[in-house]
């Protein structure tokens, strides 16, 4: 199984870490083991002073392709929920001054939260998608599909342009505006179109 996510997908996100705006979607790649078993509790990793979320839209690969193209791209996809791509920010900022890749910010076990599957219809995949990080509460994060730089189909079209996809790969779409800091003993919890989808903890 390969995890396939976007950068810097939403223009104020982009912005806010000081980034320029993409002409072509950013792609990295997490290890399966990035991928945090349901129900586990989240550790934040030694390695790091400034660990952020970045909730974001799933998508589940369910039919391989490779140099997808074309209205019906999304029909390689059968589902779709919220997740957490958790980086460590201080480890991703003196990767990227150095020209470096981000693996060791963004690939590390655990790093990726995954929600509940919701079937991909035709209705969601047609209207703008709305869907909500918490902490400890309180709305961090509110995401709509529709100030996607890269749309799903462009980013499915783009993936396959250099990867062969297989059934069960996962695809992180990038995170909207909001990301911040996560502290021992933090809680959250991902909304996919007012759907509860993930509760997490963080080990205190
Ligand atoms: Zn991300």
């Amino acid at each position: 199984m390969s995890i396939f996510c976007i950068g810097r997908n939403y223009v104020e996100h982009a912005k806010e870490l000081g980034n320029e705006i993409p002409t072509s979607p950013v792609i990295f790649m997490k290890p399966t083991g990035a991928l945090l078993p349901q129900g586990a509790e989240f550790e934040i990793p030694s390695f790091t002073q400034d660990l952020h979320f970045e909730g974001e839209l799933v998508l589940r690969v369910s039919k391989g392709g490779k140099n997808l193209q074309g209205a019906d791209v999304l029909s390689h996809c059968d589902a779709i929920t919220v997740g957490i791509d958790f980086t460590a920010r201080d480890v991703q900022n003196e990767l990227k001054k150095k020209g470096l890749p981000w693996e060791k910010a963004k690939a590390f076990d655990g790093s990726a939260v995954l929600g509940a599957w919701q079937t991909l219809t035709p209705s969601i995949v047609e209207n703008p998608i709305h869907f909500e990080l918490h902490k400890n509460g309180q709305a961090v994060q509110v995401g709509d599909s529709s100030l996607m730089i890269f749309t799903l189909p462009v980013i499915l079209e783009s993936i396959t342009e250099y990867f062969s996809i297989h059934p069960g790969d996962l695809i992180y779409t990038g995170t909207p505006v909001g990301v911040g800091p996560t502290a021992k003993g933090d809680h959250f919890e991902g909304f996919f179109e007012g759907t509860s989808v993930f509760t997490l903890k963080v080990k205190a």
